[in-house]
């Protein structure tokens, strides 16, 4: 039994060394991914309810010579952890504003983009004021960019956040809350903070077409009707088939966002998007 014992603590030591050496591989990897550009950002439409474009998300895509495509699921809890996020989220910002710029230029009709932000951005006292920058470096008003936070951000430090919320805020950027109904679901934020728009977790969306969603159906209506209490905009992501999208629009949900309208998608691919916008 003692011998038993001391192979399976050899087993679990070589299992936890193995996803360390993995986690630093990737964390080495991805430290050069910017200047060897591996990195590269995907579009997703959103559409209103007549199902004209409406906004963009940019979703963060690492393409490695020899890992292939890695899942941000997989990358960005490592650049969180390592910091890595605060550079990687600059280069999301830059190069938002460098592809919303040429669609402009190309005489695109430009709508909203929306950038992911983590936490460890915000915690960055200048934070605002780098988002500032970098869009003030664009000929565009401040109004085609938007921020996706998550629930749980909004949680700590609340006076400096709400200080660079409001700044940005002021400069006219849209703040959405994503993944809304995850966190800590405390509703009594929602009018504390300025936030202009709520992102209905796709955990909620996905089950409301079943025969038994009866509980999740009266919590989207709930969830609608008090945003819209609160003047927020409502966005389902992960709206996936013509049911969901059909029970979330007699709901009253605004937006919509998911594989049923488009799945993200590469710049040049998206570009058709915008071209059909301004026909
Ligand atoms: P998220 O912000 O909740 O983004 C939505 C995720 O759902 C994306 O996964 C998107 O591809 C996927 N999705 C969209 N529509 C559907 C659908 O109909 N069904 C299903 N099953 N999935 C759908 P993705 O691109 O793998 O991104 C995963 C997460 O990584 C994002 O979740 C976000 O939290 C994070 N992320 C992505 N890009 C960035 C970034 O630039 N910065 C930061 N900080 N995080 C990012
Ligand atoms: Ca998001
Ligand atoms: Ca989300
Ligand atoms: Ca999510």
């Amino acid at each position: 039994a003692k011998q038993l014992l001391h192979n399976s603590f050899q087993f679990f030591d070589a299992a936890i060394t193995d996803v360390s050496i993995e986690r630093l591989q990737i964390e080495n990897l991805l430290r050069r991914a910017i200047e060897r550009h591996e990195l590269l950002l995907y579009y997703q439409p959103k559409v209103d309810r007549t199902g004209q474009l409406v906004g963009l998300e940019a979703l963060l895509r690492w393409q490695h010579p020899e890992l292939g495509m890695v899942s941000p699921a997989r990358f960005i809890p490592i650049a969180e952890e390592t910091g890595l996020i605060v550079p990687i989220g600059r280069w999301v910002l830059r190069e938002v504003a460098r592809q919303v710029t040429q669609w402009w230029r190309d005489g695109l009709k430009v709508v909203p983009v929306a950038v992911n932000v983590s936490v460890i951005q915000f915690t960055q006292a200048d934070f605002a004021q780098t988002v500032a920058d970098t869009v003030a470096q664009t000929a565009l008003p401040f109004s085609w960019l938007e921020l996706e936070l998550t629930e749980s951000m909004l949680m700590g430090q609340i006076d400096d956040l709400r200080r660079q919320l409001g700044e940005l805020r002021q400069l006219g950027v849209t703040l959405a809350i994503d993944d809304f109904g995850t966190g800590y679901s405390s509703l009594s934020y929602l009018h504390r903070l300025p936030i202009n728009v709520l992102k209905i977790d796709r955990s909620f969306v996905a089950r409301l077409d079943q025969d038994d969603a009866g509980v999740e159906r009266s919590l989207i209506t709930t969830i609608i009707t008090l945003g819209h209490h609160l003047g927020v905009q409502i966005v389902a992501e992960g709206v996936e088939t013509a049911g969901q999208r059909q029970i979330l629009f007699d709901a009253g949900c605004d937006v919509f966002q998911g594989y049923h309208i488009s799945r993200p998608l590469p710049a040049g691919v998206v570009r058709g998007w915008l071209e059909q916008n301004a026909g």
